[in-house]
């Protein structure tokens, strides 16, 4: 008798183990969503900077990362631009503003249900540090995205900034017709997370606590 409980104990658990493998490892929880990740400036446009160092450039490295890590998990990725140009109309006189149109543009028309803008902080405070995650309240819902992005962050980077919101400070966020956040991947101001943001490696587990925030988010 009690080798047969053993033996069922044992079932189960082996049955439980198996389950949580597959529950890990084979889905795909991203599956059937569709995310917009805008890396910010580009072109004439590079953003900030520091030293030969400049946003646009690690904008893009770091939003195609996150690209890859969402595209694993089973999600479909649009991206607002792939190389480091601007999305400007050819002489348009207001060339900032035509960039901004033509992201809200491409945002709006993607279908999708979530964008990200990915961007890079600097401020004159040098030991200011850490990821940032801003947000317009145009959807109730961005504030709760905010909020489980920064908690995903905070935790695994051992950080402790908090979420912000934007109000029109920034030309395009409140024109957008879909849920999403900004996220302030870092300071460049700050000298250690400024050669962290450098590193591959670094940018990679940046895309890769990001993209768990966005399964949490959704589960
Ligand atoms: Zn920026």
């Amino acid at each position: 008798m009690k080798r047969i409980l053993f033996l069922l104990v044992t079932i189960c658990f082996i049955t439980l183990t198996i389950f949580k493998v597959d529950a890990n490892n084979l889905t795909f929880p991203l599956i059937g969503k569709t995310i917009v990740i805008d890396p910010g400036h580009g072109g004439l446009d590079q953003g900030a900077s520091y030293q030969d160092i400049f946003e646009a450039e690690l904008n893009l490295e770091i939003s195609i990362k996150i690209k890859d890590e969402l595209e694993k998990q089973g999600g479909i990725v649009i991206m607002t631009r792939e190389g480091n140009y601007d999305l400007s109309r050819p002489n348009a006189i207001y060339r900032k503003k035509s960039d901004f149109d033509n992201r809200i543009k491409l945002i709006n028309n993607a279908d999708a249900d979530l964008y990200l803008s990915i961007h890079l902080n600097k401020y004159p405070n040098a030991s200011y540090y850490g990821p940032q995650i801003f947000y317009v309240d145009n959807y109730k819902e961005n504030k709760n995205i905010a909020e489980i992005l920064q908690r995903e962050l905070n935790d695994n980077l051992n950080t402790k900034r908090q979420i912000k919101r934007i109000g029109n400070a920034y030309y395009m966020y409140e024109k957008l017709n879909v849920k999403g956040v900004l996220i302030e991947c870092g300071f460049l101001s700050n000298t250690k997370e400024r050669t962290s943001l450098l590193k591959g490696e670094y940018q990679k587990e940046l895309a890769r606590i990001i993209s768990k925030g966005i399964i949490k988010y959704y589960s």
